[in-house]
């Protein structure tokens, strides 16, 4: 290691003391930034953690809507983004109000007739079109959009999410992939937003078959976020969280990886004797890997930048996510 990442762990560690902080790392984060970190782990579960925790201050290594999540979750703690421009492309496709609409065209995609693709709507405008359907957000939304959905999932448990609901129709936001793929498992008429996250959304199933005869002994995970083509081709479709238990339990040694190429840090640490391959080698979120030791030391150090979420918007988003953390 440097002499300057050295420097930088260790005036990191004193400022971590002496604001009584806690650092957590999402599994997409740089290796140097979660060889640091108290917890590694997914937004959710990072966020859950940070609540149990008895600290002032939590560090938030990931983007903005992971931050608001701890926020949602510890309301009594100060939460810092390092990173204040770190923001997730796929949560920003969805909007609640036309003024802040942010919307993008997607041509070119394959469309699946019971779905909706509303290329100039925004949250509000599809609940009018279906009244009284429930809304399912993928945690991967803002705080403002969770306040304005009836249920949170996760990419582990949006089916059993989904068929929690007595209702017969869902509405599905923000990743059409992720939406598809649960569509598979449920008898429930998915009506899905059409985002994506452009890190798993450009892998093909040419990239799968390819990657299987280079590698024909591994075995291939895929992340719920890339396109169905791909997921039908995998051994192994789940979480980070999911893949890092699947590789540690499965008696293979050798793994296609097909989620951002951050998760190949712990994959490796857990399992230094398996070995592990980038299903693409341009997996990676740029935003996700903006945060570095010198900007976690910038935010210890001049205590920016707070995430806050105002009472008016954490309390309807913490009881989507509370309707979500009950189900047994
Ligand atoms: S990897 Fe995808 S979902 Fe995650 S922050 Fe980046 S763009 Fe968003």
């Amino acid at each position: 290691m440097s002499d300057e990442l050295s420097l930088l762990r260790e005036e990191i560690g004193a400022l971590k003391k002496k604001r009584n902080a806690i650092i957590l790392a999402h599994n997409y984060q740089r290796d140097e930034v979660q060889a640091i970190a108290d917890y590694t782990g997914d937004s959710l579960e990072l966020s859950r953690t940070a609540a149990t925790v008895d600290c002032d201050i939590i560090v938030f290594c990931g983007v903005h809507f992971m931050a608001e999540s701890a926020a949602i979750l510890s309301p009594d703690k100060i939460v810092l983004l390092p990173e204040a421009g770190a923001t997730c492309p796929m949560a920003e496709m969805i909007e609640v109000d036309a003024d802040r609409r942010v919307w993008r065209t997607f041509p070119g995609y394959a469309i699946q007739p019971s779905f909706v693709f509303p290329h100039d709507f925004t949250l509000k405008d599809i609940k009018k079109q279906y009244p009284g359907t429930p809304v399912v957000a993928y945690v991967n939304t803002t705080a403002e959009v969770k306040a304005e959905s009836d249920i949170c999932c996760t990419s582990a448990n949006v089916v059993k999410v989904i068929e929690s609901l007595p209702d017969e129709k869902v509405i599905c936001i923000p990743d059409r992939n992720l939406s598809m793929w649960a569509q598979k498992s449920t008898k429930k008429q998915i009506i899905a937003w059409d985002g994506f996250c452009h890190v798993h959304d450009r892998v093909t199933r040419q990239d799968v078959l390819d990657a299987r005869n280079k590698y024909p002994a591994a075995a291939l995970m895929a992340h719920p976020e890339c396109r169905l083509e791909v997921l039908e081709l995998a051994d192994y479709v789940t979480s980070t969280s999911g893949m890092l238990r699947f590789a540690k339990a499965s008696p293979a040694k050798e793994f296609i990886v097909g989620t951002e190429l951050g998760l190949m840090y712990r994959l490796k640490e857990d399992n230094p004797c398996k070995t592990f391959h980038p299903l693409r080698a341009d997996m990676i979120c740029p935003n996700m890997k903006k945060t570095t030791l010198k900007s976690i030391m910038n935010a210890l150090s001049n205590m920016e930048k707070i995430i806050k979420v105002p009472a008016e918007i954490r309390i309807p988003a913490k009881m989507a996510l509370d309707r979500m953390l009950d189900l047994k």
